[in-house]
């Protein structure tokens, strides 16, 4: 069965004439997704939605504001538990601007009380007396993009920040409140070496944030990046330094006390994200903003004016120009780019994939799945327990060759 792949015209905001309204299970979502395109820079690796400057910030959370108004009355989710605002780079916003989005989502959404409400943040457009306002917002977790602790690499990266500006970052939101802070870090960075990767990991270790992650470097096309190793004038890190940087990341935090929940993650108990789980879990989610992917029940559609055929989910997300945005829900236009229908194999398939990334492991149903995650299991590189369907994880040589374990499992699955 192929998914479908249709383009959506521009659609009128507000609920089109003879539209069903939604059924019951949107609104079961409880997830919700913000995008802020302003940097202060462009970073070398960067492929995210964003832009240099903060020009048209004030036109661009207007929209965005309207944006979150049309989504709010096209899915009438009954509870938000997870909010995050991601970019770019948020704390980059005006604060009153990042208030006004705020204000918005909490008059918009149901968001419950105990909801874990994240902000990214970068070193250099952070303060105390910013975090003190973002706190007041309604945040109650920053994430906060540290990288390196090393100052060449910081430079190599492009980023406008050095040591000790992402060291005081972190004390900021602690000395406004911010009773959970993650710390963003990037190994495999040419140059960085091990005992510096190390180095790096203990020094963000004493500032106590909650949360880790240590995503490896990865060389992306149409980024500066790209541009200079197909110069020849920088050289990747091979996979095999890749990979020892990343077991110094879980033997150095695991000894700190981090666990690692997912293959990039480590949090202090109580602290994995919750947001992000909603991801590795398949869970749906609404996304608002240019750039912005969102992923709904198939009975979210016909709101979209869409007919759901054999769809079991949809994955919908916007264009990366800000100034089409902006024309776009000032014309009246939900500034929706595509979407992709989901049919129930491929929602199996992608349930599983991201499903492994995640220590406690992902259970497997399909039959000729199952048995391959038994083979998997022969070879060393995961195991399987049975408990309602197969539990299936990596071993850790099995998240060494993470990408091969799920191509074979998801492969044999489903047809
Ligand atoms: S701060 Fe983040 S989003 Fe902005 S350019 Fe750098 S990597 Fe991209």
């Amino acid at each position: 069965m192929s998914t479908l792949l249709q383009a959506v015209p521009p659609r009128p905001l507000g609920l089109l004439p003879g539209a069903p309204a939604p059924a019951t299970s949107v609104r079961h979502v409880r997830s919700l997704y913000v995008h802020i395109p302003f940097c202060e820079r462009k970073c070398e690796y960067c492929d995210f939605t964003s832009v240099a400057g903060t020009a048209g910030q004030r036109e661009y959370t207007a929209a965005l504001c309207d944006e979150l108004r049309t989504l709010g009355r096209l899915f009438p989710v009954s509870g938000i538990d997870t909010v995050f605002v991601g970019g770019g780079t948020p704390s980059l916003l005006e604060p009153e601007l990042l208030a006004a989005v705020m204000d918005t989502i909490y008059a918009t959404f149901p968001v419950a009380p105990d909801a874990e409400v994240t902000l990214e943040a970068n070193p250099s457009s952070t303060s105390r007396d910013r975090a003190t306002a973002w706190l007041r917002a309604g945040f109650n977790r920053v994430s906060i993009g540290v990288q390196s602790l090393e100052a060449d690499v910081l430079r190599f990266l492009g980023r406008v920040h050095d040591p000790a500006r992402a060291l005081a970052a972190v004390d900021e939101v602690r000395q406004a409140g911010f009773a959970s802070v993650n710390c963003d870090l990037i190994y495999a960075v040419p140059g960085l070496g091990d005992a510096r990767w190390r180095r790096t990991l203990e020094r963000v270790v004493r500032a106590r944030p909650d949360h880790i992650s240590c995503y490896e470097l990865t060389v992306e096309p149409a980024t500066p990046l790209h541009t200079s190793v197909r110069r020849g004038l920088v050289s990747v890190c091979d996979a095999d330094v890749a990979l020892a940087q990343h077991r110094i990341a879980l033997e150095t935090l695991e000894a700190a006390g981090y666990a690692q929940y997912e293959v990039s993650n480590f949090a202090r108990e109580g602290h994995a994200c919750r947001h992000n789980l909603a991801y590795w879990q398949n869970d749906h989610y609404i996304a608002a903003g240019v750039g912005a992917h969102g992923h709904l029940p198939a009975a979210a559609v016909g709101a979209l004016d869409v007919e759901p055929a054999d769809a079991v989910a949809v994955r919908y997300w916007h264009g990366r120009g800000i100034g089409a945005f902006v024309a776009a829900v000032r014309s009246g236009r939900l500034p929706i780019r595509d979407l992709e229908l989901i049919d129930a194999e491929t929602q199996e398939r992608e349930r599983v994939m991201l499903g492994l990334r995640l220590r406690r492991g992902v259970r497997i149903t399909d039959d000729a799945m199952r048995r391959e995650a038994y083979a998997l299991a022969e070879a060393g590189l995961v195991d399987c327990v049975e408990n309602h369907g197969c539990v299936t994880r990596t071993t850790r040589r099995g998240e060494s060759v993470l990408n091969a374990v799920i191509s074979r499992l998801v492969s044999c699955g489903a047809h």
